[in-house]
């Protein structure tokens, strides 16, 4: 169905452009403006003097962008293209290198591809260059900042990009108030982050140097402004809300080339569509202001890893979890994910927030001692993992170091001791997406008398592909204060009822078209993702309307604008409309852009 229409929107394309005169590949600067956007073999294309007039706008910093896959397609048996490949499983690496992202792609839907020219913007200054010099001539212009888009949002072809990498200050405040907003809001503690900071950065610059707590999300190499402007989901959510929902204020150069100072009291509505509205579709951010919380005295970490001896075993195992999950763990203390796996293996892998060593035990004891009851049935894995510290050392480099198996560092020489990595994250470092699909699960499904249907489909959902809940990512059961500030944002609002996101996904090792011997396997990518439509689709079918987290979602999601944002939809469109009219601002599956080709470079007549 999905293919279909996006078949159907290709082929428009040319006929859409012929009807306004215009050719597909040699738009004029003037045309660009109002219906396609400049290639570089386009006539108007800027000239050398006019990127040489940008490069000095910039400091400088204007690049031309080399991928380092070129030395690869040339010769894949090469020793740099070895050394490459290795490096590509670093996403520090990945994260410096301003012609790659941390996806390689995802088969049959987009291949990571380095843009013409990029602006290492260093400051709202090059910003603003920038985007007045794409507006002017009619480019195509995209930003990344930590390049973790599944969708691929921040890489195109033949564009020019704003590569925010650089722009990394992080400034605590004990009393911040936005601007004009005195007298309308009590001062608050607070960090103000630039755009292109990882949260790692954040939490060490936030947690453990000064002591308090910022929502941010699970992986430390992900960037703030891409999380806040998806929702942003953390570890905590079900305590402290969504990222987006923690936004005080934020700079942005909107698609006029204003540098503007957003916030409740200035420009409200652009600043409630940046809060969840999803990057790259409104304007550059180039400074966010969070609000920050005192830390709870403890933070700390569960793994278990169960292995059922038979199917009905397993599906009695998923019941016991559904209603242990239910009944104790469904609270603001706990977060993070429960999964279930084809070969019967239950994994938990689960966070607390505010609980000591011993409670977090007494916590689990029950559901450990049933397990102990029935070895005939159950077999642990490993020796249940639970552990509490003082919530200041949670993100703390040298502790997480310490603690076996749970961080990989960046091998890089030189590197910073602060650049880890979950180990669990590594698989998707250079990673080719085969699919990836998320629900959200509303909270009804826990009530006693729709568990057993529950359990049963997450069950029949685990005989086709790994599912797994996460269980932060859901505010139901979480604080009030969360729940009331995640109103206030653009994100869908089938948050506040779901207690669980749950996610299925696959994908290969890294692999690029054209590399001899390390291409992507498309066979088995197409195999992979029919297995995880159909395990999310048996719990699919007990869910009333559809939604899913635009940032861990579906690239052919096909009703995207419902399942993304729900009724707040027409709402961010009308922003789009407002303060970027002419759609320099195009992303897939951002708002506004069905009105553009798939590849971004057209305006459809409609
Ligand atoms: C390994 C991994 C783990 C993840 N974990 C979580 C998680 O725990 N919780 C969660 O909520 N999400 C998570 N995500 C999803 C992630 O939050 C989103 O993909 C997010 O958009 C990434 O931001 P980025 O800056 O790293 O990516 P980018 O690819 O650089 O940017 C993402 C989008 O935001 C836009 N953007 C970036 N910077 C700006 C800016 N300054 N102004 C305007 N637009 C901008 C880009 O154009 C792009 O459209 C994860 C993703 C990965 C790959």
């Amino acid at each position: 169905m999905h293919r279909r229409r996006l078949l159907g929107r290709m082929l428009a394309i040319p006929v859409l452009a012929k009807l306004a005169g215009l050719s597909t590949s040699q738009g004029t600067a003037q045309g660009a403006r109002l219906q396609t956007r400049l290639r570089p073999a386009d006539s108007g294309w800027p000239a050398e003097d006019h990127w040489e007039a940008l490069n000095r706008a910039v400091g400088g910093r204007l690049i031309k962008v080399q991928s380092p896959l070129a030395t690869c397609v040339r010769d894949a048996s090469s020793m740099e293209c070895e050394q490459l490949f290795q490096s590509l499983k670093n996403p520090y690496f990945l994260g410096d290198e301003v012609a790659l992202t941390q996806s390689l792609g995802w088969v049959d839907a987009w291949t990571s591809s380095p843009s013409v020219f990029a602006v290492a913007a260093r400051s709202a200054a090059d910003v603003v260059a920038t985007v007045n010099f794409a507006r002017t001539h009619g480019l195509r212009l995209l930003v990344k900042g930590g390049g973790h888009s599944y969708q691929g949002t921040s890489n195109a072809p033949d564009s020019l990009l704003i590569w925010t990498r650089g722009m990394n200050a992080i400034t605590l405040h004990d009393a911040f108030v936005g601007a004009s907003c005195a007298g309308h809001s009590d001062p608050q503690q607070a960090v103000t982050i630039e755009p292109g900071a990882i949260w790692g950065q954040v939490y060490q610059a936030v947690t453990t140097r000064a002591g308090h707590y910022v929502q941010g999300g699970g992986c430390l190499t992900v960037g703030v402004a891409g999380l806040v402007q998806s929702g942003g989901f953390g570890s905590f959510s079900k305590a402290f809300g969504t990222a987006a929902a923690s936004l005080l204020e934020a700079e942005v150069v909107t698609a006029d080339g204003t540098l503007r100072t957003v916030n409740a009291c200035i420009d409200p509505e652009l600043f409630w569509a940046l809060k969840g509205g999803g990057g790259g579709s409104l304007g550059v951010v180039t400074r966010l202001t969070l609000r920050t919380h005192p830390l709870p005295p403890f933070l700390g970490a569960t793994f278990l890893s169960i292995k059922a001896a038979s199917d009905a075993a397993f599906r009695r195992l998923i019941g016991r979890i559904v209603g242990f999950y239910a009944e104790t763990l469904f609270n603001p203390s706990w977060g993070e994910q429960i999964g279930f796996r084809p070969d019967n293996v239950l994994v938990v892998a689960m966070v607390h927030q505010g609980l000591s060593q011993q409670q977090a035990e007494a916590t689990w004891r029950p559901f450990l001692a049933w397990i102990a009851a029935t070895t005939e049935d159950y077999t642990l894995l490993s020796k249940p993992l639970i552990v509490s510290v003082p919530a200041q050392d949670f993100w703390n480099p040298a502790v997480l170091a310490s603690l076996p198996g749970l961080v990989l560092a960046d091998a890089r020489q030189g590197a910073s001791p602060g650049n880890i990595y979950y180990a669990a994250n590594v698989g998707e470092a250079g990673q080719v997406l085969h699919a990836y699909r998320s629900l959200w699960l509303p909270a009804s499904l826990l009530r006693p008398e729709q568990r057993e249907g529950f359990a049963d489909a997450l069950f029949a959902a685990s005989r086709h592909w790994p599912v797994t809940l996460h269980v932060n990512k859901g505010l139901a059961g979480g604080e009030a204060e969360a729940i009331a500030a995640a109103k206030e944002t653009a994100t869908n609002p089938a948050i506040l009822d779901a207690f669980a996101l749950l996610i299925s996904a696959a994908q290969g090792a890294p692999a690029y078209p054209g590399v001899r011997g390390r291409e992507p396997d498309l066979a088995n990518a197409r195999r992979h993702a029919g297995a995880v439509r159909r395990a999310v689709g048996e719990v699919e079918r007990l869910v009333f309307r559809r939604g899913s987290y635009l940032a861990e979602s579906d690239f052919f999601e096909p009703a995207w604008q419902q399942a993304f944002w729900g009724s707040n939809y027409p709402r961010l469109l009308a922003v789009k409309a407002k303060y970027d009219p002419d759609g320099l601002f195009i992303v897939h599956h951002g708002v506004g852009s069905e009105r553009w080709s798939a590849d971004g470079f057209t305006r459809l007549g409609i």
